[in-house]
């Protein structure tokens, strides 16, 4: 059958166009690409060959590079499990990954952008386009005959056709480019370059990495395959070796190497589990949130699975709960059955002791990294703590452990993140509950006129801004270190010493007297929209407020649930005025001459709207509003 072409996915044409045409100076990493691949292949294999040995090959699992400097080929082979015709479609003319589709989308033609987008995503297979002006690979599912060659240049499209490959397994030959130094491409087929760009990035690949070298040897006229035996690769699993015998360089390596993440790492930890379990661990953060953290294939994708050195596999979902999908990682346990199923892990008691000792680690090299480091943990605060507060929903008994690692914005501190811990050391002993204020963004929070009695008294109060703080809030309004948390915006609130709250009580008392007939008024006049009219305790400046009552859940968590496809009752919000602004005062006067004044339910409105304004709200009648407020303006100049 003779070739055919395929054009490439879109966002690949765009992808191939960025590498063909890359200034990244540091082209090297497409080998490790390829060798990184050719590994997976091999693990793969080995992880159908525990359930089904006649695919595993009689020769040993390995890695070989072929050079030849004539021709100005490299290859990179394996005799892992792979790829069928249909797989080399899907794998090598498309992305599947949706938030990497998602950026290419995005990003502008903007070749400088290549170097950021292969440190973002490590871009794989396609990284050999930097370097060579035609890759072909050849390549044979383990378990079938046939073996399908992939062929193409890079531009816009590729070749299939069907081929030979005595047995399973995938070569990928590149034609490489012309040398040149300025260009940033190296010779690719010399043997102390390949040498020591594998012992750079690959050295702890667990299977022999080999080179062949097409040379002359002497006396001969022709050249021929010079083999090496000895690999290039010591192939050292490194959280086997003492943590002093490694450097800080072969931890990042590791770490670009399971995480394809080309950003250095903020922080690595080992850890090893001893007693009836045994298992060790290398976990790291990274420094960068990956552009899917919140995409739902993402959840996962981080904690490989060793047992007794053996890749078992990637995505260990088992070991680290969603919350701390951000950490990667390898996993070796000493006795895992190597038959296991993905099922059969849920219920593995091993597992779960494991995942128990590896959360305790992670939160507690936050910890340290937060109390020693606050400029690196605010860091990691801005790139994943949404994501560790989701724990929050979680975990009732860890709930300290984290609440322990939040850092928040309040209504002091020049608007610095500080921990929520020093916020509750900084509280006066009379102080019972953590107030806080949750929103879309910190300005809106920060002028609320919820805020304004705490700010007159000189009271802190956290923003929360994060879409899932209002849920954790609302699920289960947690205590922290004895204290509760106190919405600003629900239920009554009254501040200052006992004194001054009987003092307030009794003036409320007064107003309510006095003000009873105009709040009923106004209650009568918006009952479709709120539920309650009633004079205000937390206002100082503004005249009106909306505030919900206890346990109701707020408009954005509403909207949350609904998009969710729950249902969610409707809750009609208080409306809260202050008795001490002139509007009040004024109002109550045109009230007290005529209770029917058409005026009345025209100020109700506005007096509603605008509180719906200052909490960034939406009107839902902004035409009506804006034209009360314009006949208003109109009778006042
Ligand atoms: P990634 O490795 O990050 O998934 P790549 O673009 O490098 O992305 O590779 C895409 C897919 O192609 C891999 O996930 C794998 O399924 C397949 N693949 C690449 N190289 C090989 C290989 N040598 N043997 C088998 N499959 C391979």
């Amino acid at each position: 059958m003779s070739a055919e072409s395929h054009e490439f996915q879109a966002e690949v044409k765009k992808l191939l166009e960025l590498m063909i045409h890359s200034l990244y100076s540091n082209k090297d990493v497409f080998l490790r690409e390829l060798i990184s691949n050719a590994s997976d292949a091999l693990d793969r294999l080995r992880f159908e060959g525990l359930t089904a040995s006649h695919l595993l090959p009689d020769e040993e699992l390995q890695i070989r590079l072929l050079a030849d400097p004539e021709a100005r080929t490299l290859s990179v082979e394996d005799n892992g499990v792979g790829m069928s015709r249909d797989e080399l479609v899907e794998n090598l003319g498309t992305i599947a990954r949706s938030g990497t589709l998602e950026y290419l989308r995005n990003l502008e033609d903007d070749r400088d952008a290549a170097p950021e987008l292969i440190g973002q995503f490590g871009v794989g297979f396609y990284a050999s386009f930097m370097v060579a002006e035609q890759v072909d690979v050849v390549s044979r599912r383990a378990g079938e005959e046939h073996a399908t060659r992939w062929l193409s240049t890079g531009a816009g499209s590729y070749s299939l056709e069907e081929a030979e490959r005595e047995s399973a397994g995938t070569t990928i030959t590149l034609k490489l480019k012309p040398a040149d130094a300025e260009d940033g491409v190296s010779d690719y087929t010399d043997e102390w370059m390949l040498r020591q760009v594998v012992r750079k990035f690959s050295d702890f690949v667990a299977y022999p990495i080999r080179l062949s070298v097409m040379k002359k040897e002497e006396g001969d006229d022709i050249a021929k395959l010079v083999a090496s035996d000895e690999p290039l690769n010591s192939m050292k699993a490194i959280w086997t070796r003492p943590a002093s015998d490694v450097s800080e360089e072969e931890y990042k390596e590791f770490y670009t190497h399971i995480s394809h993440d080309h950003h250095e790492p903020l922080l690595h930890t080992y850890t090893k589990l001893e007693g009836t379990f045994e298992a060790q661990a290398l976990l790291y953060v990274p420094s960068e949130a990956p552009f899917d953290l919140y995409h739902r294939e993402m959840a996962h994708r981080g904690i490989q699975l060793y047992v007794k050195r053996v890749f078992i596999m990637d995505e260990c979902r088992e070991l680290m709960p969603e919350y701390l999908r951000f950490v990667k990682g390898v996993v070796d346990a000493e006795d895992v059955s190597l038959n296991v199923s993905r099922e059969m892990l849920q219920q593995d008691r091993q597992i779960q002791v494991i995942r128990k000792h590896l959360v305790k680690k992670v939160l507690e090299a936050l910890k340290t990294l937060k109390d020693e480091d606050e400029e690196k943990y605010l860091k990691f605060w801005a790139q994943f703590g949404p994501v560790l507060k989701e724990g929050l929903l979680l975990w009732q008994e860890k709930r300290d452990r984290i609440l322990d690692l939040v850092y928040c914005t309040t209504t002091q501190q020049d608007g610095k993140p500080t921990p929520l811990s020093s916020y509750v050391d900084r509280m006066p002993q009379d102080q019972e509950a953590i107030y806080y204020m949750t929103g879309t963004s910190i300005d809106v929070l920060a002028s609320s006129p919820h805020l304004e009695a705490f700010k007159q008294k000189g009271i802190e109060v956290v923003l929360l801004t994060d879409p899932v703080d209002e849920v954790w809030l609302q699920q289960m309004a947690p205590e922290y270190r004895g204290k509760k948390w106190q919405s600003v915006g629900k239920g009554e609130i009254e501040l200052g010493s006992e004194e001054e709250k009987k003092q307030a009580e009794e003036d409320r008392k007064q107003d309510e007297e006095t003000y009873s007939g105009l709040i009923t008024c106004l209650r009568t006049a918006l009952q479709d929209r709120v539920k309650e009219v009633r004079l205000s305790s937390r206002l100082t400046t503004s005249p009106s407020c909306l505030v919900l009552e206890e346990g109701d859940i707020t408009p954005q968590v509403a909207a949350m649930l609904r998009q969710a496809g729950q249902e969610v009752p409707e809750h009609k919000p208080i409306l809260e005025v202050n008795s001490g602004h002139e509007i009040l005062k004024k109002l109550r006067e045109i009230f007290e001459s005529n209770g029917t004044d058409p005026r009345l339910g025209d100020y109700a409105a506005l007096l509603y709207g605008q509180a719906v304004l200052a909490e960034g709200g939406q009107l839902d009648d902004p035409a009506g509003f804006t034209k009360k407020l314009s006949d208003l303006m109109t009778r006042a100049l």
